[in-house]
């Protein structure tokens, strides 16, 4: 049963950056994060319910202490395991991270710039992640640049971005500001619709085959290097995402939209004594409730 196929995993809520347009995964009031057997135990119920892949965020994961032992025991699970990070704590933990049975990396890394970048993140730590980038890189893990576009401030740094990730062998993604867990002034000053990059990266580029059905994310191959998209304003349309599912590191499962009540709180059923069925059952129960509210839509 394919109801489950990926699943986003906060492992830590908090983080050592302050970014300008963060949401914290919509994650405003975090309960006691869950112990390593906690998370095992749920990630093992949503297995049967066809659970392929797994993406470790937070917060920042490399936060959480002892997380190459968590990830040794994720490895086992038997899905696609990554994590997405702001890069800071990889040059001390990529080559652990690497050797428990991570395979990929996506980092945030909206600019090239120092003083933009302590700007954006209130700290003046860039040289920090391109450490951590490299050492990622050093320790083979398959690496996924991420850059929010913002109007304003980092618009004319895409060709630099794109031409660093390729001197990496990396791929990027160019990500569009979502309106959700930001000031709407904040929003229409920095909002900048992707249709641009998009059309020039069509014409610079080569679409790479899928790139009409994820329709969501297209992707384009450029100067040899994997560049995609991601557009909110799509998930708009019917049906877009309504499968994708988080898990808070309180062991609160949310949909995919940023901004929705919890649709189920499996830490506290786990700490009520709820067996491998119950939590199954759960799980499925946040499944249907994703299937109602995209057949409302
Ligand atoms: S690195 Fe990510 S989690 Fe941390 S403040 Fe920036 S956007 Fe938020």
């Amino acid at each position: 049963m394919d109801l489950i196929p990926s699943l986003r995993v906060a492992v830590w809520s908090a983080c050592d950056l302050s970014c300008e347009y963060c949401h914290r995964e919509g994650d405003v009031h975090p309960g006691r994060h869950l112990a390593d057997r906690e998370l095992l135990m749920l990630l093992r119920t949503a297995l049967p319910l066809g659970l392929r892949k797994i993406k470790l965020t937070g917060g920042e994961p490399l936060l959480r202490p002892g997380l190459p032992a968590l990830v040794r025991e994720l490895a086992t699970l038997g899905a696609d395991l990554s994590l997405t990070t702001n890069g800071l704590e990889l040059a001390t933990q990529a080559g652990d991270l690497a050797a428990a049975g991570l395979r990929r990396v996506n980092i945030s890394l909206d600019t090239l710039r120092p003083e933009r970048f302590r700007e954006l993140t209130g700290e003046d730590r860039l040289a920090g992640v391109l450490e951590g980038v490299r050492a990622a890189a050093k320790a083979g893990l398959a690496l996924e640049l991420d850059a929010v576009v913002l109007r304003g401030v980092n618009e004319e740094e895409t060709v630099d971005l794109i031409a660093f990730a390729g001197g990496l062998g990396a791929r990027i993604q160019f990500i569009e500001l979502s309106q959700v867990g930001i000031s709407s002034t904040y929003y229409r000053r920095r909002h900048r619709d992707l249709e641009s990059l998009e059309r020039w990266l069509r014409e610079r580029g080569e679409a790479l085959e899928d790139a009409t059905r994820r329709f969501d994310r297209p992707r384009f191959r450029v100067n040899g290097v994997t560049v995609s998209l991601c557009r909110f304003v799509r998930y708009a349309e019917p049906g877009a995402r309504r499968r994708g599912l988080r898990l808070a590191a309180d062991g609160r499962v949310y949909g995919f939209r940023y901004g929705e009540p919890p649709r189920a709180d499996l830490g506290a059923a786990l700490r009520g004594g709820a067996g491998q069925a119950r939590l199954t059952e759960l799980w499925a129960r946040c499944v249907r409730i994703g299937q109602e509210v995209s057949a409302a839509r």
